[in-house]
Order: C-alpha cells, then sequence, then structure tokens
C-alpha cells in the first residue's frame, strides 16, 4: 500500500499530521481487550492540532471553549479516522478505528490502547514529563486518533526526548502531580511520571463544580509546555 498517499488522505480528511506505528514497538502495551492487537501490524496514528488561542484561555482551570474545542476536535480524529479506514479496506486491507476519546474503564481511566503511546512510536512527539506526546511543531496541543490495520505500509521512526532539565508542566501542574523524572524513550508504567491519582481527582474534582465543561480536561500542562505556541511547519 501506499503509505505517503495514505497519509495524504488523513490531512484531506483533517488531521494535521499522520505518521505510521510498527506495533512491535507496542508489544507488551495495557489493551482493552487484552487482544486488541491480534492480527494487525501497523498503527495510523494522526494528530490534530488544538487552536492556540483557545488553548491560551486556560488559566489554572479549563474554560467552556477549549471543552468545546475538545469535543469538536475529537468529532473531526473519529471522521479522519474513518476516513483512513475506508482508504485501507478499500485496497483489500484490514483497518480498525478507535474512537479518538471513549473511556472503557473509568476506574483506571482506560480506553482501548493509549493514543499518546503509539503516537510516541510513530514518532509524532515524544513523551514529555507530562504523559502528554510532545510534538516539535505543536508541543502537547494536539488530540490523537488511532486505526488499526494489516496493510503492508512504511513504519516512522520514534523522535529523541527533548523534554530536557525544563520543569514548566510540573511546576503549573495545580494538582502536583507530575515528578520531574525524564525518559530517553517511554516510562515503563504511568505512574513513573505521574501521581496519577492526583491528577485524575484534581480533573475531576474541577470539572464537577464548572458549568458548561461536560469533558473530564484540565489543560494546564498542555498549555504551558514551551514547545507549543509556536506552529511551525505541516508534517504530514
Ligand atoms: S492534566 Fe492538569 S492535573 Fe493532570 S497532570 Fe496535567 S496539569 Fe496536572
Ligand atoms: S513542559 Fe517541559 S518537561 Fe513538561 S512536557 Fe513540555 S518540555 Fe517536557
Amino acid at each position: 500500500m501506499n503509505t505517503q498517499e495514505l497519509k495524504q488522505v488523513a490531512v484531506d480528511a483533517g488531521a494535521t499530521v499522520a505518521r505510521i506505528a510498527d506495533l512491535e514497538r507496542l508489544r507488551g502495551i495495557e489493551t482493552l481487550p487484552p487482544d486488541l492487537l491480534d492480527g494487525f501490524r501497523y498503527a495510523v496514528s494522526m494528530a490534530v492540532a488544538l487552536s492556540d488561542p483557545i488553548i491560551e484561555t486556560i488559566t489554572n482551570l479549563p474554560t467552556p471553549i477549549y471543552a468545546s474545542h475538545y469535543s469538536r476536535v475529537n468529532a473531526l480524529l473519529d471522521e479522519a479516522a474513518l476516513r483512513v479506514t475506508r482508504y485501507i479496506e478499500e485496497r483489500g486491507s484490514r483497518a480498525m478505528p478507535l474512537p479518538a476519546s471513549q473511556v472503557l474503564d473509568v476506574e483506571k481511566n482506560l480506553s482501548f490502547l493509549s493514543h499518546k503511546a503509539v503516537a510516541v512510536a510513530a514518532g509524532i512527539g515524544w513523551q514529555g514529563k507530562s504523559l502528554l506526546t510532545v510534538s516539535p511543531d505543536y508541543g502537547p496541543r494536539i488530540r490523537l486518533v488511532t486505526v488499526l490495520t494489516d496493510a503492508d505500509l512504511i513504519a516512522d521512526e520514534p523522535l529523541r526526548n527533548r523534554c530536557g532539565g525544563c520543569t514548566k508542566c510540573t511546576d503549573a501542574c495545580p494538582a502536583g502531580a507530575i515528578k520531574n523524572v525524564n525518559t530517553d524513550s517511554h516510562y515503563a508504567s504511568r505512574d513513573e511520571a505521574l501521581h496519577f491519582e492526583r491528577c485524575v481527582h484534581h480533573v475531576r474534582e474541577v470539572c464537577a463544580k464548572m458549568e458548561n465543561i461536560g469533558s473530564s480536561i484540565c489543560g494546564v500542562c498542555i498549555k504551558v509546555c514551551p514547545w507549543g505556541g509556536r506552529k511551525r511547519s505541516k508534517a504530514a
């Protein structure tokens, strides 16, 4: 299958960036159900860049316009995933679009798999200290979606971590959840990077108190990362 053409389909459907992850790199990743990746070789990882002016409305709290944007971008990602799925299936291969945002295990806050981990494997960005995927072009100001496939594609390489000595997300997190631990490639578990329960508790508490929010969102670590807010070239 023509990998470049497939990426262009993703971009034409609204993705800002599309790259390919070799699922070998994700061996052992937690998925729901556990056999989710069986029969698939690659994942198409797509990102949609968030609006900088909207991200800038976030203070130490999310805002209604960010909540609406978050939801709208998820819908665009789901649409792009469907278009990519159709492209692959029309060429005789299998493809499975995973929802951009659907929590299956509320207690553990888990979905089918981590779109962020797939994006890191595909080289869309590196795994930042906040656990967000940090793109060199958009910082963590992206939302992600994944399509699994058995199509014959050319995988992209992961990026090196560029967090360095930065502590911006650690300093800004209102829950004190980010441990300021660096990683060369990826953390063994999310607990290595985060006091995850502090983040979840904070987000739930804040969103329950606010009107017009709806989603469980925060946005502070997305806003403060210095790699965001300086959009560069589009990188399909
Ligand atoms: S989402 Fe909010 S609470 Fe969670 S780590 Fe980021 S800044 Fe902290
Ligand atoms: S704010 Fe700094 S430490 Fe946190 S993810 Fe961004 S670059 Fe990495």
